[in-house]
């Protein structure tokens, strides 16, 4: 079971959220067939995302994008406290280093990273900052610190298997609050310096606590604990409405050329079929 663990530190003064997304990466990996630059991004796309959904109040919904211009094209994720799905446009995509490690930056290319947040106001709020490297970790942490003023500390990692499957995935977001004395900034810069990659430590198989403990030095007060798991909410009904909306004049093209549509949901694979009965209805309703 995926989950996240959030706490505080420092006297209050830094949250520290840390999570293990295998099983979920996992799903999607198998489900779209990624290639290792794509699972790697997708991966640590919906890992920081997911975390970023535990940091709002529940039924807050968020959607990220990452839209860079290199070959895996867009991700997009849905958050809303544990609750998860996401969709990458180029599952195919894999990378190498001239060292032959798996490259990224070079697959997700430059952009922009988009977060628009749904808090239950009448408009949604969107916020945005440049992909400054690539690599997911640094654009976020530069995302939180530029967009959101909040100074803050990202690591995300994805192990793969040798046959490309996941290993293990997960990461943390720590984010310093105001009020937070220097000296306990450089406390946790100076135990961030002595962890390993964050990637190690998902491959070795550490879990949010022991993540948790390595980056205060084991002097933190456990919050919350939450479940993570992709969640799609799509239905035959949803995609009727698609439908719907393409009119009548295209429905009555489908209806003539394939006598039947088949639907299947970007976000979970899964299949729709609407017969040449339900296609006429839906026409006669229009
Ligand atoms: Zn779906």
């Amino acid at each position: 079971m995926d989950y996240l663990e959030k706490a505080y530190c420092m006297n209050k003064t830094v949250r520290i959220y840390a999570a293990i997304t295998t099983d979920m990466v996992s799903f999607y990996q198998k489900t779209f067939n990624m290639w290792p630059s794509s699972s790697i991004a997708f991966g640590k796309a919906l890992t920081i995302s997911s975390i970023m959904g535990c940091t709002y109040k529940a039924g807050e919904r968020l959607n990220i994008y990452v839209n860079g211009d290199g070959p895996i094209g867009k991700i997009t994720i849905e958050a809303t406290n544990g609750n998860v799905r996401g969709y990458m446009q180029n599952p195919g995509v894999f990378l190498q280093n001239n060292d032959g490690s798996i490259n990224i930056e070079k697959a997700i290319g430059n952009g922009l990273i988009e977060v628009v947040k749904d808090l239950n106001l009448r408009e949604p709020f969107t916020s945005s900052s440049e992909i400054i490297k690539g690599d997911i970790s640094n654009d976020f942490t530069y995302y939180f610190t530029k967009s959101e003023q909040i100074p803050s500390s990202v690591g995300l990692g994805v192990a793969l298997n040798k046959d490309s499957s996941i290993k293990a995935s997960g990461g943390f977001l720590i984010q310093v609050m105001p009020g937070c004395k220097d000296e306990y900034i450089t406390e946790l810069e100076n135990n961030l310096s002595k962890m390993k990659p964050v990637t190690e430590l998902i491959d070795e198989g550490y879990t949010p606590e022991e993540i948790i403990g390595l980056i205060t030095n084991n002097d933190y007060e456990l919050l919350e604990k939450i479940e993570l798991k992709h969640e799609c909410n799509c239905s035959k009904e949803r995609f009727r409405k698609g439908l719907k909306s393409l009119g009548k004049t295209t429905l009555e093209e489908i209806l003539n050329n394939d006598h039947k549509a088949n639907i299947k949901c970007n976000f979970c694979n899964k299949e729709y079929d609407f017969t040449e009965d339900d296609l006429k209805e839906i026409i006669f309703e229009l």
